[in-house]
C-alpha cells in the first residue's frame, strides 16, 4: 500500500467502499472502478445536450441510447391481471413506442401524468423493435419540462438525472450496467468532485504540456456546457495517463542507465571484420542502421537497454550476432538466451555455421580472432555441462546459447558484457534482472521480438527499452502464399487442404496443422473457447487425419498440456525430417525453424489474431521452397472475421497487420492486459494517440532533467501511482 506525500492524491486513492457503500461500489468494482481517482477518470461515452432533439433516425435495434423527445400520446391498457403503458414519442420527424408495465394501477397512472402528450424528456434504454416500429420496454426517463417528479422507485435517480441538467447544459452518459445506471454514476461524481482541490501535477508542467488545470478538466468532463469543452476535459485526463507511464519509464531508463556498464568500443581487424568479410550476402539498409545504433550504445559507459522488431526472417540474428561479435572483440562475452530448448539449438547450429572456423575456439590452427562458442540446456549431459560451464567461467566461451539453464546458480561469467535475449514475450523481467546480476558491471541488453508491434505502443509496453526496427525483407526471401476459405461456402476445399498436404509430403516436403484447441474445447494457453462451436483440437484432429485423410503419413502432436520432454522430441523428430506432418497449438509459433516445412493449414483461423497468424505463417516457406498457408474457417455472416482473414491473404507486411490487428481488435488483447482489472489504460489509445504519447515521452525526460521536480511531492505521488498500476498490471506482462 502506497503512502502519499498530497491531499490531493491522498484523496483520488480514496477506496470507493468508503464514500459510496459496499453494494454500490461493489457495482462499480464490476466497472472495473475502485477508487475515487477511477471515478473521476471514468468519462461519458456520450453527451446529450438539453437543448436539441436526438434524431430518431439514427436508432438501431439493439443499442443503449438516450434519445431527448417529445410525448405524443400515452395511455393505460389492461391485459389479465396486469396493465401497462402505452406511450408514443416522437423526434418531430419519426415515432417510437414507448411500452412500461407494471401489475399496480397506481404506478401506470403516475406514468400517465409524467407522460402526458407534449412534455419533452430524456429517454434511456435499449432499442427493440416491434411490428417495425421501434420501441423501448422500460426506458428510464425524465421529464424536463412541464411534469413534477414525485414517489416512484426511481425518483431518485430522476432527480439526479434533472440536476445534471440544471447543473450543466449537457448530460454525460456514462458507461453503466443495469445495476449501476448513468446517473448513479453521475450522481457519485458530484459527489466527490467538491472534495478535490488543486491539482495532480505541478503548474508548470500543466502549463507546458498545453493541457487544463485538473479541477477545470473534471468539470469540463463531468458537467460541461458544450461537447469541445469535454473534450479539452478529456485531453487532460488522457495526457494524465500517458504522462504517468512516460515518467515512470524515463525513470526506469535513467535508474538504469546510472548503472555503469563497460564500453565495447570497436576493434579493426578483429572477429567482427574477419566475420563481415565473409558474410555471404550484403546487410540490409535497416540491418545496417540498427548495428550502427547498437554499436554506439555498446560503446557508452551506461548500459544499453535495446528492443529489436522485426518479423520472423527480417535477419535479426545477424544484427543480434554482429554485436556479440564486437562485445568478444572488446574482450567481453555475449550471451543469447532462447525460450526453448529447440530454439536454442538452432540458434547455435546457425551461429555455428555462420562463423565457421571464427567460432571454433582457440584450437591449434584455428583462426587467430577465433571464439568459443558454447550450447547450455538443461538437457545436455552432466560433462557437456561442465565443460561449458568451464568455458564460460575462463572466457574461452566468447558466445554462451541457452535457455533457463543459464539463470541458475553455478554459471558463472568471465566478463559478461551483452545480453542477448530471442522473443521477447516469453521472459520476464526477474529473469532478465537475474541475468545482469552475473556481471560485474551491468551488462548491455538486446531484446528481439519477432511479433512487430506499432512503435506507440511499443513505447508504452517496452518503455524502458529504446526501439528499433527491421522493416524490410532481406533478398531472395520465399513469399508465402496465403489462401483464405470460408468452410462454409466451399466444404469441399478442406479436403483439398488434405490433398496439398499429401503433395507436398510426396514431394518430399513437411506440413503444419494449426488448431486453436488441445482437446474438446479446452484450448490452449492466450485462446478463447466457444460455447457454440466446437473448435478444432489437436488431440482429436490428429487421430482423425492419421486414420483419414493423411494415413499412412508420419504424424506427432505438439501443444501446451504435454510434458516437455514429449513436446521437445516431437519438435525435434519434426526438424530432423523424421515427421511429415505436425498437429500443433500455436506453441509452435515462436521460432521454430524448418526450412524443409513449405505448406500450413490453420483450422478455425478466425480464432487467431492477426499477429499470430502473421507469426505462424511465417512458419513454412523459410527455405528453397516456396510457402503455402491455408486459413480454413467457417465465417458465417462476420465481416470482422472476413476482413481480418482477407487482409492476411493480402499483405505480408508484419507492421500493418499488426496496427490493423489494433483497429480492428480491442487494444488490451493485443498488451495483453487484463481487461477487467483496473489500472488498464482507460482513456489512452496507443495507436490513435500516437501524438499524445511521444510528447509525453519527450515531456517526461524534460521534467526529469528539471530541477524543480527532484523535491516535488506532486510528482513523487505521480511515479508511485504508476508504479502501482504497473506492478498489479499490464507493464509487467511484457
Ligand atoms: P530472424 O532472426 O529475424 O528471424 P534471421 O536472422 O534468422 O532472421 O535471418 C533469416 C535468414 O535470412 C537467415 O538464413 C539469414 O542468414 C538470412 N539473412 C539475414 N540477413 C540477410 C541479408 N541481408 N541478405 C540475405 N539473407 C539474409
Ligand atoms: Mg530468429
Amino acid at each position: 500500500m502506497a503512502t502519499w506525500q498530497t491531499p490531493i492524491y491522498r484523496e483520488l486513492a480514496r477506496r470507493l467502499v468508503d464514500v459510496v457503500g459496499g453494494k454500490t461500489a461493489a457495482e462499480f468494482a464490476k466497472l472495473g472502478l475502485v477508487t475515487v481517482d477511477d471515478l473521476v477518470r471514468h468519462v461519458p461515452r456520450r453527451y446529450l445536450s438539453g437543448t436539441e432533439m436526438t434524431s430518431f433516425g439514427q436508432l438501431k435495434v439493439g443499442e443503449e441510447v438516450a434519445v431527448i423527445a417529445r410525448v405524443v400520446s400515452s395511455e393505460i391498457r389492461y391485459s389479465g391481471g396486469s396493465g401497462r403503458v402505452q406511450a408514443t414519442i416522437t423526434d418531430g420527424d419519426e415515432y417510437v413506442s414507448l411500452s412500461l408495465f407494471s401489475g399496480n394501477r397506481r404506478h401506470l397512472e403516475f406514468w400517465t401524468r409524467q407522460l402526458s402528450p407534449g412534455a419533452r424528456g430524456i429517454f434511456v434504454g435499449r432499442v427493440g423493435q416491434f411490428q417495425h416500429r421501434f420501441q423501448f420496454t422500460h426506458p428510464d426517463f425524465v421529464i424536463l419540462d412541464g411534469a413534477k417528479v414525485t414517489g416512484g422507485k426511481n425518483a431518485t435517480a430522476r432527480q439526479a438525472m434533472q440536476r445534471q441538467v440544471q447543473r450543466a447544459t449537457m448530460v454525460g452518459l456514462y458507461p453503466a450496467s443495469s445495476k449501476l445506471p448513468t446517473w448513479v454514476i453521475a450522481d457519485s461524481i458530484e459527489m466527490v468532485l467538491p472534495t478535490l482541490r488543486g491539482d495532480t501535477l505541478p503548474a508548470w508542467i500543466v502549463e507546458r504540456a498545453g493541457v487544463l488545470p485538473f479541477e477545470h478538466a473534471l468539470t469540463a468532463v463531468h458537467e460541461p456546457t458544450s461537447t469541445d469543452q469535454a473534450k479539452v476535459g478529456v485531453d487532460r485526463l488522457r495526457f494524465d495517463e500517458a504522462f504517468g507511464i512516460q515518467l515512470a519509464m524515463a525513470q526506469k531508463r535513467r535508474d538504469a542507465g546510472a548503472q555503469p556498464a563497460t564500453p565495447r568500443p570497436r576493434r579493426k581487424a578483429g572477429i567482427l571484420d574477419a566475420f563481415d568479410e565473409r558474410l555471404p550476402f550484403i546487410l540490409t539498409a535497416g540491418q545496417i542502421a540498427a548495428c550502427e545504433t547498437i554499436f554506439s550504445e555498446l560503446a557508452r559507459t551506461s548500459p544499453m537497454n535495446r528492443l529489436l522488431q522485426g518479423e520472423v526472417g527480417s535477419g535479426k540474428t545477424v544484427v543480434a550476432l554482429r554485436a556479440m561479435l564486437r562485445t568478444v572483440d572488446a574482450g567481453g562475452q555475449a550471451v543469447l538466451l532462447a525460450p526453448t530448448e529447440v530454439l536454442a539449438k538452432q540458434h547455435y547450429q546457425s551461429i555455428t555455421s555462420l562463423l565457421g572456423d571464427l567460432g571454433e575456439g582457440r584450437k591449434l590452427g584455428a583462426h587467430p580472432e577465433a571464439t568459443g562458442v558454447v550450447l547450455l540446456t538443461g538437457s545436455r549431459s552432466t560433462a557437456a555441462k561442465r565443460e561449458a560451464l568451464n568455458d564460460i567461467v575462463t572466457g574461452e566461451a566468447g558466445i554462451v546459447i541457452g535457455t533457463h539453464a543459464l539463470l541458475s546458480d553455478p554459471v558463472t561469467f568471465f566478463d559478461l558484457g551483452l545480453v542477448v535475449i530471442d522473443e521477447q514475450h516469453r521472459f520476464g523481467v526477474e529473469q532478465r534482472a537475474l541475468l545482469s546480476a552475473k556481471a560485474e558491471n551491468k551488462p548491455h541488453t538486446l531484446v528481439m521480438t519477432a511479433t512487430p508491434i506499432p512503435r506507440s505502443i511499443a513505447m508504452t509496453v517496452f518503455g524502458d527499452l529504446e526501439v528499433s526496427e527491421l522493416r524490410e525483407r532481406p533478398a531472395g526471401r520465399q513469399k508465402v502464399q496465403t489462401v483464405y476459405v470460408n468452410t462454409l461456402q466451399h466444404p469441399s476445399w478442406v479436403d483439398r487442404a488434405w490433398e496439398r498436404i499429401r503433395e507436398e509430403v510426396a514431394g518430399g516436403r513437411q506440413a503444419f496443422v494449426v488448431c486453436p484447441a488441445i482437446a474438446g474445447n479446452q484450448v490452449e494457453a492466450g485462446m478463447e473457447a466457444d460455447g457454440e462451436r466446437q473448435l478444432a483440437a489437436v488431440e482429436e484432429l490428429a487421430p482423425q487425419l492419421a486414420s483419414g485423410p493423411l494415413s499412412g503419413l508420419r504424424i506427432a502432436v505438439v501443444h501446451g498440456r504435454q510434458p516437455v520432454a514429449e513436446r521437445d522430441d516431437a519438435m525435434a523428430a519434426f526438424v530432423a525430417g523424421k515427421l511429415d506432418v505436425l498437429v500443433a497449438t500455436t506453441v509452435i509459433e515462436v521460432g521454430v525453424d524448418v526450412p524443409n516445412a513449405s505448406v500450413m493449414v490453420v483450422m478455425d483461423a478466425d480464432r487467431f489474431g492477426l499477429s499470430q497468424l502473421h507469426q505462424l505463417r511465417g512458419r513454412v516457406g523459410r527455405g528453397v521452397h516456396a510457402g503455402l498457408c491455408l486459413l480454413l474457417a467457417p465465417v458465417d455472416d462476420n465481416a470482422d472475421a472476413e476482413t481480418r482473414l482477407g487482409a492476411m491473404a493480402s499483405t505480408d507486411d508484419g507492421f500493418e497487420l499488426a496496427e490493423l490487428d489494433l483497429t480492428l481488435r480491442r487494444e488490451g488483447d493485443v498488451l495483453g492486459a487484463n481487461q477487467s482489472g483496473r489500472g488498464t489504460l482507460k482513456l489512452l489509445r496507443a495507436l490513435t494517440d500516437a501524438d499524445v504519447i511521444a510528447h509525453a515521452k519527450v515531456l517526461a525526460e524534460e521534467v526529469l532533467d528539471d530541477e524543480r521536480s527532484a523535491a516535488d511531492p506532486l510528482l513523487a505521488d505521480l511515479m508511485t501511482k504508476a508504479e502501482e498500476l504497473a506492478a498489479g498490471e499490464w507493464m509487467e506482462k511484457s
